[in-house]
């Protein structure tokens, strides 16, 4: 008999900014949350709007051990029995945090960088990235032919992170901030040239330039995300992520794709990829 139920691949944010982050992948039978840095509340919302509840959650993987990426995980780790995954430095530098309270350490599961998980029918591959971090990564998701990958707290991009973004139905990708309101605004010169450096976050331009380095006729979806509350706005980021790719891809409008900026406030939609 053959299954007709369609295991079709999703992405949701359910927060992203520098406040907290968490985002859901999945299909009909698994659903993975990366990083959990939002309240249990906020996450248990953002997947009701899914009309998923937390016992739906196949598995936790963690980017990096950064406040708003693992703010929520403490809690959440104790409401749910769901393996964690994250590289050692990243669980090692979870487990000393005092504020995130008891974590069942029989929860942990330490991936390599570089290293394949395969979680139900979803295979898991992380990649390291540059980021102040003690061993961050990001990752991409592969199912039934689909790919979606996730991209933010990244200083820099180099040809190896372009290999592993490229070939994605859905992208979700860094645009963290303008670098005008950066350089003019109300940071400390130190916090400034942090953002702005090779370990720091991808600027709105720089975000441009990787997707453009990306863009393939499959990618029918992209959403900017980790948007930075003091340095960037949803519609400057999208404009000038558009401008970038106008630039060396002058139909990049005329095909129908979907380009929007994740809200820092609110969980997004679920974003089915288009086949
Ligand atoms: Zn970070
Ligand atoms: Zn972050």
């Amino acid at each position: 008999m053959i299954d007709e139920r369609a295991i079709q691949m999703y992405f949701a944010s359910i927060a992203s900014g520098s406040s907290g982050n968490c985002l859901l992948v999945g299909n009909d039978d698994t659903r993975i949350l990366i990083d959990a840095g939002v309240s249990k509340k906020r996450i248990e919302a953002g997947l009701r709007s899914y009309g998923l509840s937390l016992s739906d959650i196949t598995a936790v993987v963690l980017t990096h051990e950064h406040s708003d990426h693992v703010k929520g995980l403490g809690v959440l780790s104790r409401a749910i029995s769901a393996p964690i995954y994250g590289t050692r430095g990243t669980i090692n530098a979870v487990r000393r945090m005092q504020s995130l309270g008891k974590v069942n350490d029989g929860q942990f599961n330490i991936i390599k960088p570089g290293q394949d998980i395969v979680i139900n029918n979803v295979r898991v591959h992380s990649f390291s990235v540059p980021h102040d971090a003690a061993d961050p990564v990001d990752y991409s998701f592969f199912g039934e032919g689909q790919k979606i990958g996730a991209a933010a707290d990244l200083g820099y991009f180099d040809d190896e992170i372009v290999r592993e973004l490229s070939g994605c139905d859905l992208l979700y990708i860094e645009a963290n901030h303008d670098l005008r309101m950066l350089e003019t605004g109300p940071y400390p010169y130190q916090l400034k040239m942090r953002i702005a450096g090779n370990y720091g976050h991808l600027s709105n331009e720089d975000s441009g330039q990787l997707i453009g380095r990306v863009l393939n006729e499959g990618l029918g979806s992209i959403i900017l995300g980790h948007l930075s509350k003091e340095n960037n706005y949803p519609d400057l980021a999208l404009k000038a992520v558009e401008n970038e790719l106008l630039q060396d891809f002058p139909e990049f409008g005329e095909r129908e794709r979907l380009l929007q900026a994740a809200s820092r406030e609110e969980a997004g939609n679920l974003i089915k990829i288009r086949r």
